[in-house]
């Protein structure tokens, strides 16, 4: 086996291994966002880029009070969304994403969010990221890896990519998951990273995927693992 060969396996063995290990220790990880509705969801969505999830579910409940479906947000005055939205910043182009984005779904697909990645991605401030969390979460089908901001962070601190944007970031990571685990990844990379690994201050010496990551294993070098090393993309 050529060397580039052997690194390709030994960062997909290791990306396994980093898989079963968090799925140990979240378990139950799952989408954090409060909806009731693929539209709903979408929605959510686009109020999170920039945002947390706990700030968006402070807003949902009176935005989808209001406004529970595609026509009605499509429908809805552009200030009083502007206005239910505020707090989640960006709020005038989120509130106008939301609106075009809707007005679309009433008129091109019968007031039903579509499910093909391409569909989604005519939305108006729908990217990869918004789609592959609709796809998942709403139709239960991995179109995709969802990169956030910490799926981004955490997959490059792990070695597994070396990009900066998202798109090519998400290409590495399905050459090195299974389909079926796609989201699984994403939505426990996301608990780690608010958990642990934070962008400002990792807590690397409380890390429990320590051992499979080039940067723990620089921090412990006694135990450093050759092949965590090796095969950590430079
Ligand atoms: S060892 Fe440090 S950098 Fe690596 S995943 Fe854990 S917290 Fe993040």
């Amino acid at each position: 086996m050529s060397t580039n060969r052997k690194k390709s396996s030994s960062k997909k063995q290791r990306t396994h291994s980093i898989l079963v290990r968090l799925k140990r220790l979240y378990p139950d990880a799952t989408c954090s966002l409060t909806y009731s509705t693929p539209v709903q969801l979408l929605v959510a969505t686009i109020l999170s880029a920039q945002c947390t999830d706990e700030r968006v579910n402070k807003v949902t409940p009176e935005l989808f009070r209001q406004f529970p479906d595609a026509e009605s947000l499509g429908n809805a005055p552009i200030e009083e969304l502007e206005n239910l939205v505020r707090s989640t910043g960006f709020y005038r182009n989120k509130a106008k994403n939301i609106k075009a984005a809707c007005q679309k779904i009433v008129k091109d697909f019968d007031g039903k969010v579509p499910q093909k990645m391409e569909e989604l991605l005519q939305l108006r401030g729908v990217a990869r990221k918004t789609a592959n969390v609709v796809m998942a979460h709403a139709f239960g089908i991995n179109a995709g890896v969802t990169v956030d901001t910490h799926v981004g962070r955490l997959s490059q601190r792990l070695g597994l990519t070396k990009h900066e944007d998202a798109v090519r970031i998400e290409r590495d990571l399905m050459k090195l998951l299974p389909q079926a685990d796609w989201e699984n990844w994403s939505i426990r990379l996301i608990y780690h990273g608010r958990a642990v690994c934070k962008a400002r201050n990792p807590a690397c010496e409380e890390c429990e995927i320590a051992d499979l990551c080039p940067i723990g294993q620089q921090i412990s070098p006694q135990n450093a693992n050759i092949d965590v090393i090796s095969s950590a993309v430079r």
